[in-house]
């Protein structure tokens, strides 16, 4: 390099409308009609060779039993051991490449994903994860986009951080990418989170192999071939769809195994830990350990709050998606005179969300992700139904005949320790506690210690007192901290996102912080005048 390069300043993806009669929505109804007719064939793509094992798995769609979008095949344990072996192989010739020919590479994946390949990412997430045009569009374009900018920028902004000289030295900061290769294992319900635990490693030199969701396979792939049209070197990430135990028990037995880059929930991240410490032994270095899991995601409202935007953040915050974010709003605090208020509205409101499949565009809310999820989700229903402490003001119903539909469901609950306000559902319900307008700290105390998550929280106040109180009694209950807003919508650059307690090892993905986890430095001291005699003056005569 014969420069001090500096790479395009980030910004953030603007988000597209698809209203009627624009040209974005017809080009994603095209892509999307294309995609259904494809009987798609996956692969897994291993040193950039494509591998068709034969043991297959229909690729589904959530909302469409009937729906058969073809099929992937599956590695076994000793695909993943080869796939392993040309991970570590091809990571040592990427981590040796100038920075900003891996910047590059990252770079001009956004810049297609803008362009030619957005309708083919998001149709493949509206089609196998059941999103609408406008939650695909928020996650597989835009987020996807903002992570890949501002990947390297924050990459750049860790480079550029350099220790002190003193005269007659230099001292260098390397920023090797760790030996070995980064197991990056991503969740089915955001895109973009997929392409960025595969990539944020990958971008700093790691090798990467990459284990999507059974439930995601469509977009990962797209996501895949996205980043080797950009220029991404066979092998560098190796896309290894298959049964995640036994992926996993091939990736995290290797001596290799030097990092996990992890969003899931909180028992299977548990899991994945006990097992990198019962396999600690095997390692040639210290595994990384980043996993952002579950939420139980609260909104407190103060008896100051603002109504309508109260009102509006609940049902968008708790139904967006279907309630399947990690963020999702599922736990409020409502105070008595706020409740009376804005009870009837909300009902109205949650009642009207028109249901169906998300090629209709008219609807806000589509299917959940599988039967597991439908069969998990109803049973949270039907146990409030049952129980004398829970009222269903809202939603309530559900469906599997045709995709697995649930109406989108409040429950109204007198007990604060019950199931609905302490699990993490991960669907379309939100639990309401009603608070007595004069209990304000008593309940900011019942917030922080109802759930063991502490992922994302908002507070709902006019009464700046009430704001600050929030603020320091919540402290420690969510990683993601809204006021006056709902706890969803985190955006890369804006809002770094992650949480503790329970909600992960908060290293706030699209963040410095993160990429720092995925880099071992090595100090370089050059001496420019080393010392030429062993004796120090204070040795010499009086
Ligand atoms: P999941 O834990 O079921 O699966 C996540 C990944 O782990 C998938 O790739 C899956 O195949 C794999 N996996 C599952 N069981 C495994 C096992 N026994 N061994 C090894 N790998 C295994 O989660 P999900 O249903 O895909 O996603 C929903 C969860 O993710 C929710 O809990 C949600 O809160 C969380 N999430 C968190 C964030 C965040 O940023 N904190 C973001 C998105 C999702």
């Amino acid at each position: 390099m014969s420069g001090s390069y500096r790479v395009p300043e980030a910004v953030n993806e603007p988000v597209r409308s698809y209203a009627p009669g624009s040209a974005e929505r017809s080009e994603l109804k095209d892509a999307f009609r294309r995609m259904a007719g494809e009987e798609s064939d996956i692969p897994v793509i291993i040193g950039g060779e494509e591998i068709r094992t034969g043991a297959t798995q229909p690729l589904l769609a959530p909302h469409d039993r009937r729906e058969h979008l073809g099929v992937w095949h599956a590695a076994d344990a000793d695909l993943a051991r080869r796939a392993i072996a040309n991970t570590v192989d091809a990571h040592r010739e990427w981590a040796s490449w100038p920075w900003e020919d891996r910047a590059a590479v990252f770079l001009r994946a956004a810049e297609l994903l803008a362009t030619s390949w957005r309708p083919i990412l998001n149709a493949a997430t509206m089609h196998g994860q059941s999103k609408n045009a406008f939650q695909a569009e928020i996650d597989a374009a835009c987020e996807a986009i903002d992570f890949l900018r501002f990947g390297v920028h924050f990459a750049e902004r860790v480079f550029a951080d350099q220790p002190l000289s003193e005269r007659g030295v230099w001292n260098r900061m390397e920023y090797r990418p760790l030996e070995g290769f980064v197991y990056a294992v991503s969740p089915f319900n955001f895109t973009a989170i997929g392409i960025n635990l595969a990539a944020a490693p990958a971008m700093v030199g790691c090798g990467v192999l990459w284990k999507p969701s059974i439930h995601s396979v469509l977009s990962s792939y797209y996501a895949y071939k996205l980043l080797e049209a950009a220029g991404l070197p066979p092998g560098v990430i190796n896309f290894v769809p298959g049964d995640p135990v036994e992926i996993t028990g091939a990736a995290m037995e290797s001596p290799d195994f030097a990092g996990l880059h992890f969003t899931g929930s909180t028992a299977v991240f548990r899991s994945l830990w006990q097992l990198a410490a019962r396999n600690l032994d095997r390692y040639r270095s210290y595994p990384r350990l980043v996993g952002e899991t579950g939420g139980k995601d609260f909104i407190v409202a103060h008896p100051s709050a603002d109504r309508a935007a109260l009102r509006t953040a609940i049902a968008r915050g708790a139904f967006e998606y279907q309630g399947q974010k990690c963020s999702a709003a599922s736990r409020v605090y409502v105070a008595a005179s706020v409740w009376e208020d804005i009870r009837d509205d909300l009902v109205d409101e949650v009642e009207s969300l028109r249901m169906g499949t998300p090629n209709d565009f008219r609807n806000f809310v589509n299917a959940v992700i599988d039967r597991r999820a439908h069969d998990r989700i109803v049973g949270y229903i039907e146990r409030a139904r049952a129980s004398a402490e829970v009222e269903i003001v809202a939603g309530g119903a559900y469906s599997d005949d045709e995709g697995y539909f649930v109406r989108p469901t409040v429950l109204l609950t007198t007990d604060p320790s019950h199931e609905a306000i302490c699990d993490e559902i991960f669907g379309p319900v939100v639990s309401v506690y009603v608070y007595p307008d004069g209990r304000w700290e008593e309940t900011l105390a019942l917030v922080d210690s109802s759930s063991p998550y502490a992922l994302t929280g908002a507070v709902f106040a006019n009464d700046r007192r009430a704001v600050r109180e929030a603020l320091e009694g919540l402290r420690g209950a969510a990683g993601n901290f809204y006021v006056n807003d709902k706890p969803t919508g985190a955006v890369v650059g804006q809002q770094p996102f992650g949480g503790s307690r329970a909600s992960g090892t908060n290293d706030k993905a699209g963040s410095a912080l993160n990429v720092i986890r995925w880099l071992s430095p090595r100090t370089i001291k050059e001496n420019l005048a080393p010392p030429t005699a062993v004796g120090y003056p204070f040795m010499e005569a009086e």
